[in-house]
């Protein structure tokens, strides 16, 4: 097979180079840098390939010229730059999914409507909704502890909406039983559970998202795009009796990560802590000031960075069911990579690992953070040896 021509369509092309050569060369005008000035529009009630949020985020980049045309206009423009720069496999796959998941929404009988969006009066626990509308730093701290760096724990829902959630979650399952529907599990490592996402949750935790943990985020995670979180992968994870048993030790593919216990009544499946690590470093030892382990309770929230190392240990006894909201900040690292030569070689599915290899050092990687102050002391040290020696020097002199 020749590797000229049209064996080579799928790879994107740049600008004029191209026939869709307007595409190309309009997306190479987005800002590298958003107007955050610029309030952007709502997408949400809009039909569109990718999460309205998205939209929202990239809109802030969008050249001058643009941020005053109609919203159709806009959106489409947006649509076309994500669409052009997904690599053909890549579109496939997120046409395939999207397929998918209109499938099971034709199809699949919500049994507690009032779930599929958010309300904050019976969503969640009074402190909590007092908290978010004061939006400061010490209201959220006045609700919720800190017992290791960068793990915050907080309740949030009521009992009656983990009750209402847990018996919708039940309800899909037995559906997917009855009609033998082979449904995709949340991520590689579970084999129970399921993504809300798919069956018509995805709104609401974009929501939940956007008006809830994003403003804690932009506080405690702003250095690595809490500000910017702009789409997420929500799913439950099941354990105990003929469910998935424990976790292994691993970093969440989020930039934060939103996890609640639903119930039941179970013992065991405590989270283990281990410390942020950057790609490089991932595998490094801990230490002992990173060791934290927690229990959870149901109702209660467990908010900290992706790249925070953990595991769950096995549940003993009983059905626990938890929440997972993997948040992420996506049009931040598009437009970085818009903009970088390498983009054209890479893949999109890849591009959020590339960004990690490209950094040689992360503020929030406790690794690279004894790194640094190692390299400090050693300046330190060898400065005061200096100083040490001139003074000698001028003393002899003297
Ligand atoms: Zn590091």
């Amino acid at each position: 097979m020749s590797l000229h021509g049209n064996d080579r369509r799928d790879e994107p092309s740049m600008g004029s180079a191209g026939a869709n050569g307007t595409v190309a060369a309009a997306s190479l005008r987005l800002r590298l840098n958003p107007n955050k000035e610029h309030k952007p529009e709502g997408y949400e009630d809009m039909e569109l390939d990718f999460s309205p949020n998205i939209f929202s985020s990239l809109e802030r980049y969008l050249p001058p010229s643009m941020l005053n045309v109609a919203r159709v206009d806009k959106a489409k423009f947006m649509r076309d730059i994500l669409l052009k720069y997904l690599p053909l496999g890549e579109r496939n796959r997120a046409q395939k999914h999207k397929e998918y998941r209109q499938k099971i929404i034709a199809n699949y009988q919500p049994l507690h409507r009032e779930l599929y969006s958010v309300n904050p009066a019976t969503f969640f626990v009074p402190s909590f909704l007092k908290a978010i509308n004061d939006n400061t730093e010490q209201s959220f701290r006045s609700i919720m502890s800190e017992p290791a760096p960068g793990i915050f724990v907080f309740d949030i829902f009521q009992p009656d909406f983990c009750e209402l959630l847990l018996s919708e979650i039940e309800n899909f399952e037995k559906w997917v039983t009855e009609t033998k529907f082979r449904i995709m599990r949340p991520n590689t490592m579970n084999k129970y559970g399921a993504v809300l996402d798919d069956f018509g949750l995805e709104t609401m935790l974009d929501k939940l998202m956007e008006g809830f943990i994003r403003p804690l985020s932009k506080v405690f995670f702003a250095e690595v795009g809490g500000s910017t979180l702009d789409s997420h992968h929500g799913f439950v994870v099941e354990y105990g009796k003929d469910r998935d048993v424990d976790l292994g030790f691993h970093v969440d593919d989020s930039e934060v990560t939103l996890n609640v216990c639903l119930g039941k009544q179970f013992s065991g499946g405590e989270l283990f802590f281990r410390g942020v690590r950057c790609e490089k470093h991932v595998n490094t030892g801990s230490h002992s000031e990173e060791i934290f382990d927690y229990c959870h309770v149901p109702g209660r929230a467990v908010l900290h960075r992706g790249r925070h190392r953990h595991g769950a240990r096995a549940t003993t006894s009983g059905h626990r069911v938890n929440l997972l909201l993997w948040c992420r900040s996506l049009s931040n690292d598009f437009v970085r990579l818009l903009h970088t030569k390498l983009f054209w070689y890479t893949h999109y599915s890849v591009f959020r690992e590339m960004k990690r290899y490209q950094k040689d050092f992360s503020g929030w990687c406790g690794e690279c953070n004894r790194e640094k102050k190692e390299r400090q002391r050693t300046t330190i040290a060898a400065t005061r040896l200096v100083s040490l020696y001139v003074i000698r020097m001028f003393r002899a002199c003297a």
